[in-house]
Protein backbone atom coordinates (compact mmCIF):
# COMPACT_ATOMS: atom_id res chain seq x y z
CA UNK A 1 0.00 0.00 0.00
CA UNK A 2 0.87 3.53 -0.99
CA UNK A 3 2.67 5.56 2.24
CA UNK A 4 1.34 8.33 0.86
CA UNK A 5 -1.97 7.01 0.54
CA UNK A 6 -1.62 5.75 4.71
CA UNK A 7 -0.89 9.43 5.59
CA UNK A 8 -3.72 11.03 3.70
CA UNK A 9 -6.36 8.40 3.49
CA UNK A 10 -8.74 11.03 2.61
CA UNK A 11 -7.61 11.34 -0.79
CA UNK A 12 -8.97 10.27 -3.93
CA UNK A 13 -6.48 8.32 -5.09
CA UNK A 14 -6.67 6.44 -1.77
CA UNK A 15 -9.98 6.20 -1.79
CA UNK A 16 -9.83 4.60 -5.45
CA UNK A 17 -6.89 2.53 -4.32
CA UNK A 18 -9.09 0.78 -2.25
CA UNK A 19 -11.87 0.48 -4.07
CA UNK A 20 -9.43 -0.99 -6.88
CA UNK A 21 -7.80 -3.35 -4.15
CA UNK A 22 -11.59 -4.90 -4.03
CA UNK A 23 -11.31 -5.02 -0.03
CA UNK A 24 -14.64 -5.80 1.52
CA UNK A 25 -15.45 -3.46 4.73
CA UNK A 26 -17.34 -6.65 6.19
CA UNK A 27 -14.44 -8.36 5.99
CA UNK A 28 -12.16 -5.71 7.70
CA UNK A 29 -13.99 -4.94 10.21
CA UNK A 30 -14.77 -8.79 10.87
CA UNK A 31 -11.46 -10.13 10.44
CA UNK A 32 -8.63 -7.28 10.55
CA UNK A 33 -8.25 -6.26 14.52
CA UNK A 34 -5.67 -3.79 14.36
CA UNK A 35 -7.72 -1.77 11.67
CA UNK A 36 -10.64 -1.62 13.93
CA UNK A 37 -8.24 -0.87 16.80
CA UNK A 38 -6.83 1.47 15.04
CA UNK A 39 -9.55 3.15 13.80
CA UNK A 40 -11.25 3.21 17.46
CA UNK A 41 -7.61 5.14 18.31
CA UNK A 42 -8.29 7.57 15.57
CA UNK A 43 -11.36 8.90 16.68
CA UNK A 44 -10.50 8.54 20.78
CA UNK A 45 -7.26 10.40 20.26
CA UNK A 46 -9.25 12.81 17.79
CA UNK A 47 -11.79 13.55 20.70
CA UNK A 48 -9.38 14.04 23.41
CA UNK A 49 -6.00 15.29 22.29
CA UNK A 50 -6.99 16.93 18.99
CA UNK A 51 -4.78 15.22 16.83
CA UNK A 52 -5.49 11.00 15.44
CA UNK A 53 -2.25 9.53 17.36
CA UNK A 54 0.57 7.62 16.34
CA UNK A 55 0.48 5.71 12.80
CA UNK A 56 0.40 1.86 12.57
CA UNK A 57 1.53 0.34 9.02
CA UNK A 58 0.12 1.53 6.09
CA UNK A 59 -2.44 -1.17 5.15
CA UNK A 60 -3.81 -0.99 8.84
CA UNK A 61 -3.34 3.41 8.82
CA UNK A 62 -5.59 3.28 5.61
CA UNK A 63 -7.99 1.02 6.18
CA UNK A 64 -8.61 2.45 9.64
CA UNK A 65 -9.68 5.62 7.84
CA UNK A 66 -12.89 4.66 6.56
CA UNK A 67 -13.49 2.19 9.21
CA UNK A 68 -13.21 4.95 11.24
CA UNK A 69 -15.99 7.27 9.47
CA UNK A 70 -18.48 4.33 9.76
CA UNK A 71 -17.68 4.58 13.62
CA UNK A 72 -18.08 7.93 13.73
CA UNK A 73 -21.39 7.53 12.13
CA UNK A 74 -22.44 4.95 14.42
CA UNK A 75 -21.99 7.39 17.39
CA UNK A 76 -24.21 10.18 15.07
CA UNK A 77 -23.03 13.25 17.17
CA UNK A 78 -22.30 16.01 15.09
CA UNK A 79 -19.79 17.90 17.94
CA UNK A 80 -18.36 14.32 17.70
CA UNK A 81 -18.18 14.51 14.31
CA UNK A 82 -16.93 17.98 13.92
CA UNK A 83 -14.25 17.27 16.78
CA UNK A 84 -12.85 13.84 14.84
CA UNK A 85 -13.05 15.84 11.32
CA UNK A 86 -10.79 18.27 13.17
CA UNK A 87 -8.41 16.42 14.59
CA UNK A 88 -7.94 14.39 11.06
CA UNK A 89 -7.67 17.63 9.37
CA UNK A 90 -4.99 18.59 11.99
CA UNK A 91 -2.79 15.57 11.84
CA UNK A 92 -3.01 16.29 7.71
CA UNK A 93 -1.60 19.53 8.37
CA UNK A 94 1.21 18.77 10.27
CA UNK A 95 2.09 15.91 8.14
CA UNK A 96 1.76 18.64 4.89
CA UNK A 97 4.51 20.31 6.40
CA UNK A 98 6.71 17.66 7.30
CA UNK A 99 6.18 16.14 3.84
CA UNK A 100 6.41 19.64 1.15
CA UNK A 101 9.31 20.59 3.86
CA UNK A 102 7.83 24.26 4.96
CA UNK A 103 8.68 22.68 8.38
CA UNK A 104 11.84 21.13 9.69
CA UNK A 105 10.86 18.31 11.71
CA UNK A 106 13.90 17.09 13.23
CA UNK A 107 13.73 13.54 11.69
CA UNK A 108 15.95 12.02 8.83
CA UNK A 109 13.43 9.71 7.84
CA UNK A 110 12.24 9.55 4.61
CA UNK A 111 9.04 11.41 3.53
CA UNK A 112 6.53 10.38 1.24
CA UNK A 113 6.80 13.13 -1.78
CA UNK A 114 4.50 15.86 -2.09
CA UNK A 115 3.62 19.20 -3.68
CA UNK A 116 1.39 22.10 -2.78
CA UNK A 117 0.81 21.52 -6.44
CA UNK A 118 -0.75 17.81 -5.99
CA UNK A 119 -2.41 19.25 -2.49
CA UNK A 120 -3.83 21.94 -4.78
CA UNK A 121 -5.53 19.12 -7.46
CA UNK A 122 -6.85 16.79 -4.85
CA UNK A 123 -8.97 19.59 -3.47
CA UNK A 124 -9.84 20.53 -7.03
CA UNK A 125 -8.62 24.06 -6.49
CA UNK A 126 -5.52 24.37 -9.37
CA UNK A 127 -7.91 27.02 -11.26
CA UNK A 128 -8.11 29.30 -7.63
CA UNK A 129 -5.22 29.38 -6.91
CA UNK A 130 -1.57 30.18 -8.49
CA UNK A 131 1.81 31.05 -7.21
CA UNK A 132 3.57 34.11 -7.20
CA UNK A 133 7.11 34.40 -7.76
CA UNK A 134 8.23 35.09 -4.03
CA UNK A 135 6.69 32.05 -2.66
CA UNK A 136 3.12 33.34 -2.17
CA UNK A 137 -0.08 32.84 -3.30
CA UNK A 138 -3.18 34.66 -4.87
CA UNK A 139 -6.39 32.84 -3.83
CA UNK A 140 -9.75 33.34 -5.79
CA UNK A 141 -11.88 35.68 -3.26
CA UNK A 142 -14.78 33.53 -2.91
CA UNK A 143 -12.77 30.42 -2.45
CA UNK A 144 -10.83 32.18 0.49
CA UNK A 145 -14.69 33.37 2.01
CA UNK A 146 -15.57 29.43 2.20
CA UNK A 147 -12.29 28.41 3.67
CA UNK A 148 -11.73 30.76 5.70
CA UNK A 149 -14.78 31.14 7.26
CA UNK A 150 -14.42 28.99 10.22
CA UNK A 151 -11.01 30.57 11.58
CA UNK A 152 -12.00 32.93 14.37
CA UNK A 153 -8.54 35.34 14.37
CA UNK A 154 -9.14 38.66 12.41
CA UNK A 155 -6.29 38.68 10.16
CA UNK A 156 -8.40 36.09 8.04
CA UNK A 157 -11.08 39.00 7.79
CA UNK A 158 -11.53 40.30 4.50
CA UNK A 159 -11.05 43.85 5.27
CA UNK A 160 -7.09 43.02 6.89
CA UNK A 161 -6.14 41.59 3.12
CA UNK A 162 -4.92 43.41 0.10
CA UNK A 163 -7.63 42.14 -2.20
CA UNK A 164 -6.91 43.02 -5.84
CA UNK A 165 -8.53 41.81 -8.96
CA UNK A 166 -10.75 39.91 -7.02
CA UNK A 167 -7.84 37.81 -5.67
CA UNK A 168 -6.28 37.46 -1.70
CA UNK A 169 -2.69 37.09 -0.77
CA UNK A 170 -1.87 34.72 0.85
CA UNK A 171 1.84 33.03 2.21
CA UNK A 172 2.25 29.15 2.15
CA UNK A 173 2.08 29.22 6.05
CA UNK A 174 -1.57 30.28 5.47
CA UNK A 175 -2.67 28.32 2.69
CA UNK A 176 -2.17 25.05 4.68
CA UNK A 177 -4.00 26.22 7.21
CA UNK A 178 -6.70 26.55 4.21
CA UNK A 179 -6.12 23.56 2.89
CA UNK A 180 -6.99 22.13 6.68
CA UNK A 181 -10.50 23.87 6.17
CA UNK A 182 -10.45 21.89 2.78
CA UNK A 183 -9.81 18.60 4.63
CA UNK A 184 -12.02 19.28 7.62
CA UNK A 185 -15.11 19.65 5.10
CA UNK A 186 -13.86 16.20 2.72
CA UNK A 187 -13.98 14.35 5.96
CA UNK A 188 -17.35 15.44 7.09
CA UNK A 189 -18.20 14.67 3.28
CA UNK A 190 -21.37 12.31 3.41
CA UNK A 191 -20.99 11.60 7.09
CA UNK A 192 -23.08 10.26 8.76
CA UNK A 193 -23.19 7.33 6.66
CA UNK A 194 -25.84 4.74 6.48
CA UNK A 195 -24.49 1.50 7.72
CA UNK A 196 -25.28 -1.90 6.92
CA UNK A 197 -26.79 -3.68 10.35
CA UNK A 198 -23.98 -6.49 9.59
CA UNK A 199 -21.10 -3.95 9.98
CA UNK A 200 -22.76 -2.27 12.63
CA UNK A 201 -23.45 -5.18 14.24
CA UNK A 202 -20.01 -6.22 14.72
CA UNK A 203 -18.68 -2.65 15.65
CA UNK A 204 -21.25 -2.13 18.27
CA UNK A 205 -18.88 -2.73 21.20
CA UNK A 206 -16.11 -0.32 19.73
CA UNK A 207 -19.24 1.65 19.39
CA UNK A 208 -20.75 1.39 22.87
CA UNK A 209 -16.65 2.39 24.34
CA UNK A 210 -17.01 5.54 21.85
CA UNK A 211 -20.12 6.59 23.65
CA UNK A 212 -19.64 6.10 27.19
CA UNK A 213 -15.83 7.79 26.74
CA UNK A 214 -18.44 11.00 24.81
CA UNK A 215 -20.75 10.80 27.72
CA UNK A 216 -18.21 11.08 30.29
CA UNK A 217 -16.09 14.02 28.14
CA UNK A 218 -18.81 16.32 28.60
CA UNK A 219 -18.26 18.56 31.12
CA UNK A 220 -18.35 22.88 32.33
CA UNK A 221 -16.71 24.11 35.04
CA UNK A 222 -16.57 27.54 36.48
CA UNK A 223 -13.72 29.00 39.08
CA UNK A 224 -13.88 32.33 40.92
CA UNK A 225 -10.29 32.34 40.50
CA UNK A 226 -7.19 30.30 39.13
CA UNK A 227 -5.01 29.26 42.07
CA UNK A 228 -1.93 28.35 40.32
CA UNK A 229 -0.19 26.72 43.40
CA UNK A 230 -2.99 24.36 43.30
CA UNK A 231 -2.27 23.19 39.99
CA UNK A 232 -1.28 19.58 39.47
CA UNK A 233 2.69 18.90 38.78
CA UNK A 234 2.18 18.39 35.49
CA UNK A 235 0.81 21.32 34.46
CA UNK A 236 2.97 23.54 36.95
CA UNK A 237 6.00 21.46 34.57
CA UNK A 238 4.26 22.45 31.32
CA UNK A 239 3.44 25.83 32.06
CA UNK A 240 7.25 26.88 33.81
CA UNK A 241 8.41 25.30 30.29
CA UNK A 242 6.44 26.81 28.12
CA UNK A 243 6.79 30.33 29.91
CA UNK A 244 10.67 29.99 30.05
CA UNK A 245 10.52 29.78 25.91
CA UNK A 246 11.42 25.71 25.93
CA UNK A 247 9.58 24.40 23.15
CA UNK A 248 6.36 22.32 23.88
CA UNK A 249 5.16 19.49 21.20
CA UNK A 250 1.67 19.89 20.72
CA UNK A 251 0.37 16.92 23.34
CA UNK A 252 1.61 19.33 25.65
CA UNK A 253 0.35 22.19 24.45
CA UNK A 254 -2.89 20.92 23.84
CA UNK A 255 -2.63 19.66 27.96
CA UNK A 256 -2.38 22.96 29.24
CA UNK A 257 -4.97 24.49 26.75
CA UNK A 258 -7.25 22.07 27.63
CA UNK A 259 -6.85 22.42 31.07
CA UNK A 260 -6.70 26.23 31.69
CA UNK A 261 -9.89 26.02 29.49
CA UNK A 262 -11.75 23.39 31.50
CA UNK A 263 -11.93 26.40 33.97
CA UNK A 264 -14.05 28.58 31.70
CA UNK A 265 -10.95 30.99 30.18
CA UNK A 266 -11.35 32.00 27.02
CA UNK A 267 -8.43 32.42 24.49
CA UNK A 268 -7.45 36.00 24.95
CA UNK A 269 -7.45 34.80 29.38
CA UNK A 270 -5.53 31.56 28.07
CA UNK A 271 -2.73 33.65 25.86
CA UNK A 272 -2.43 36.13 28.88
CA UNK A 273 -2.33 33.30 31.72
CA UNK A 274 0.45 31.38 30.18
CA UNK A 275 2.51 35.03 29.71
CA UNK A 276 2.00 34.96 25.07
CA UNK A 277 4.45 31.55 24.93
CA UNK A 278 2.07 30.14 22.45
CA UNK A 279 0.74 32.19 19.58
CA UNK A 280 -3.18 33.43 19.77
CA UNK A 281 -3.72 31.80 17.02
CA UNK A 282 -2.14 28.52 17.89
CA UNK A 283 -4.17 28.46 21.37
CA UNK A 284 -7.94 29.62 19.29
CA UNK A 285 -6.99 26.43 17.03
CA UNK A 286 -7.09 23.95 19.88
CA UNK A 287 -9.36 25.29 21.64
CA UNK A 288 -11.75 24.73 18.46
CA UNK A 289 -10.48 21.35 19.38
CA UNK A 290 -12.26 21.33 22.72
CA UNK A 291 -15.49 23.19 21.68
CA UNK A 292 -18.07 22.88 19.84
CA UNK A 293 -20.62 24.97 18.14
CA UNK A 294 -23.12 23.98 21.06
CA UNK A 295 -21.02 24.95 23.98
CA UNK A 296 -20.30 21.53 24.99
CA UNK A 297 -16.80 20.96 26.48
CA UNK A 298 -14.27 18.22 26.23
CA UNK A 299 -12.75 16.87 29.29
CA UNK A 300 -8.52 18.17 29.28
CA UNK A 301 -6.65 14.85 28.65
CA UNK A 302 -6.64 12.27 31.83
CA UNK A 303 -3.78 11.74 33.65
CA UNK A 304 -3.90 7.98 32.03
CA UNK A 305 -3.49 9.78 28.85
CA UNK A 306 -0.75 11.59 30.32
CA UNK A 307 1.13 9.37 31.20
CA UNK A 308 0.90 7.85 27.67
CA UNK A 309 2.19 10.96 26.22
CA UNK A 310 5.35 11.13 28.95
CA UNK A 311 3.57 14.29 30.53
CA UNK A 312 2.46 12.93 34.02
CA UNK A 313 5.72 14.34 35.92
CA UNK A 314 6.41 14.93 39.59
CA UNK A 315 3.96 12.96 40.60
CA UNK A 316 3.10 13.82 44.49
CA UNK A 317 0.58 11.94 47.44
CA UNK A 318 -2.07 13.20 45.72
CA UNK A 319 -1.30 12.23 42.43
CA UNK A 320 -1.98 8.64 43.44
CA UNK A 321 -5.68 9.53 44.85
CA UNK A 322 -6.49 11.23 41.44
CA UNK A 323 -6.99 10.42 38.17
CA UNK A 324 -7.39 13.51 36.40
CA UNK A 325 -5.31 16.71 36.63
CA UNK A 326 -8.42 18.64 36.87
CA UNK A 327 -10.02 16.08 39.91
CA UNK A 328 -6.14 16.90 41.72
CA UNK A 329 -7.15 20.79 41.39
CA UNK A 330 -10.56 20.51 42.44
CA UNK A 331 -9.25 18.16 45.80
CA UNK A 332 -6.26 20.61 46.21
CA UNK A 333 -8.98 23.81 46.43
CA UNK A 334 -11.29 22.10 48.70
CA UNK A 335 -7.97 21.22 50.79
S1 LIG B 1 -0.83 11.84 38.18
FE1 LIG B 1 -2.18 13.08 36.95
S2 LIG B 1 -2.29 15.02 38.00
FE2 LIG B 1 -0.54 13.96 38.82
S3 LIG B 1 1.19 14.68 37.61
FE3 LIG B 1 0.45 12.81 36.66
S4 LIG B 1 -0.98 13.50 35.14
FE4 LIG B 1 -0.68 15.21 36.50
Amino acid sequence: MDRLHARYPFFESARTAVENAGIDLLDVVENETAVVRRSKARIKSGLSEGHIGDPRRNRVELLSYPVARVLISLIDDPMATDTYARAEAATARQRFEADIGTKDTGRSIQRPQLTISRLLDEFNLSHQITQNRDGSFQMDVSTYLQLSRNLEDQKWRLVERAVTAGEVPVTEEELLMLLEEAVVNRVTEGLPLQVPDSIADTLAEEKEELSELLAGHEFSLSYETIDEPAFPPCMTALLRQIRSGDSVELPGQFAVVAFLAGMEMDKDEVYEFIDQEISKEEIAYQLAHLRDKRGGEYAPPSCTTMVEYDLCVNKDELCKEINHPIEYYERKIDQ
